[in-house]
């Protein structure tokens, strides 16, 4: 008999929904994505152009090793599935700031990703897409959470089942913290450390000439010129752009004038005469906004892994059975993952992050290095917040 399609639920149809979809229709699952909007690439991924390109730091930090690793990833991504032009461009970027220099990186369209990967795994006849589907609640059928072969329900606000498989991935960025913590009761509120980062970006129609040759970064990005016939409707086809500004804590969604002021002084130390440029579009009426919220972890990471159990991770702490409880050791609920925190990096590390998801679930063995694994664990909160109540018991240890 041949063996029957594993089955997923995705919740969050964004870069990291849909690239999670793509990695597990390729290893030959069934996929059901929800997502509240009526269409992909609504929330932060609905951004107009970012920037994929390498974390530079002097030493190698794990943000730094992901990048590299994302960079490269994503770009054969964007070559496999998207014609460059339609959504996305080659280029350099030159640094300006810290750690100078100039790095190869790509403008990147992040919904032409998106609707690549989904229709990568629909043709694969691996998708089922639910839209206008706000899940409210997610339930595991035997109520335990701890057998091996659990079944996730999840459920609209009036109490109506949505869909139902045994596992699932929670992919829905701030989203995810009412879905898991809080009455959700699959979390505690320690464990997704999760923050809003807002965020603006101003750009115009680019008329004449480029006011540089390629994008340059300093406190934040200007992008002389981006062409797409893909960005919102009634927006021009080439753009400049300068961004973004960087509000934690802010959730909402609204392009104010103080905003682009304040790209307007980033811009200012990068090229004063397009921060006049800026300014000048402000005061016509030309400059258009886009805003939305980035959702960062406490350590800037993102989590990518198997939730942990933390009621029975306290049991097995408390219980003094190892003197070390590591990370390997963290109990987990059966079924239940999460690849959320992308923070401002989302293009970068959404595809390598999912591949590691996708071959976790597949039982298939990593070539990634242990260290950077663990750096993403979705368990490292639990553990280091219990190690912290446990005090003398428990002594910090590494991994
Ligand atoms: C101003 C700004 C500039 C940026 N610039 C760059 C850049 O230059 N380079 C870069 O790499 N990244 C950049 N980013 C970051 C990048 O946009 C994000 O990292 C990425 O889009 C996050 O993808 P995601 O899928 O995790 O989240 P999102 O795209 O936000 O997707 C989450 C999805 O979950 C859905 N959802 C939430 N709750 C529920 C629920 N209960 N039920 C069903 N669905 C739900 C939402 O509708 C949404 O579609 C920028 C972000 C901002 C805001």
């Amino acid at each position: 008999m041949p063996e029957a399609r594993r089955h997923a639920l995705v919740i969050g149809a964004g870069l990291a929904g849909a690239a999670a979809c793509s990695a597990l229709a390729r290893r030959g699952w069934r996929v059901t994505l929800l997502d509240a909007a009526d269409g992909p690439a609504s929330g932060a991924s609905s951004l107009p152009v970012g920037m994929l390109s390498p974390h530079v730091t002097r030493s190698p930090t794990p943000l730094s090793r992901l990048s590299a690793l994302g960079v490269a990833d994503t770009l054969a991504e964007l070559r496999r599935l998207v014609p460059e032009g339609a959504g996305w461009q080659a280029c350099e970027v030159d640094n300006l700031g810290h750690d100078p220099g100039r790095w190869p990186a790509a403008l990147v369209r992040p919904s032409s990703l998106v609707r690549a990967w989904l229709n990568e795994a629909a043709a694969l006849d691996a998708l089922t897409c639910v839209w206008n589907a706000r899940v409210h609640r997610l339930r595991v059928q035997n109520n335990s959470g701890l057998s091996s072969t659990a079944l996730w329900e999840v459920w609209d606000d009036q109490g109506r089942p949505l869909a139902e498989a045994p596992v699932v991935i929670v992919a829905a960025a701030l989203g995810s913290v009412g879905l898991l913590t809080g009455d959700a009761g699959l979390l505690e509120d320690d464990d997704l450390p999760l923050r809003p980062v807002q965020g603006q970006m101003s750009l115009a129609a680019l008329e004449g000439t480029p006011l540089a040759e390629r994008p340059q970064r300093n406190d934040g990005v200007f992008v002389p010129r981006y062409q797409d016939s893909g960005l919102p409707p009634r927006w021009p086809e080439t753009i400049w752009t300068m961004g973004s500004t960087y509000e934690r804590g802010l959730t909402h969604t609204d392009v104010s004038p103080q905003a682009h002021e304040r790209n307007a002084q980033s811009l200012q130390a990068i090229q004063p005469a397009a921060a006049e440029h800026l300014r000048a579009a402000l005061t016509q009426g030309r400059l258009l906004g886009w805003a939305q919220v980035r959702c960062a972890s406490l350590d800037r990471l993102p989590m990518v892994g198997a939730a942990p159990d933390t009621a029975a991770l306290r049991t097995l702490m408390a219980s003094g059975q190892r003197p070390r409880v590591r990370l390997a050791d963290v109990p987990r609920r059966p079924g239940l993952h999460l690849l959320s925190a992308l923070g401002s990096r989302g293009i970068t590390l959404a595809h390598w992050c999912a591949e590691q998801l996708a071959a976790q679930l597949a039982g298939e063995p990593s070539a990634a290095a242990p260290d950077l694994l663990e750096a993403l664990d979705p368990a490292r909160f639990a553990l280091k917040h219990l190690r912290r109540q446990g005090g003398a018991r428990q002594r910090p240890t590494a991994g």
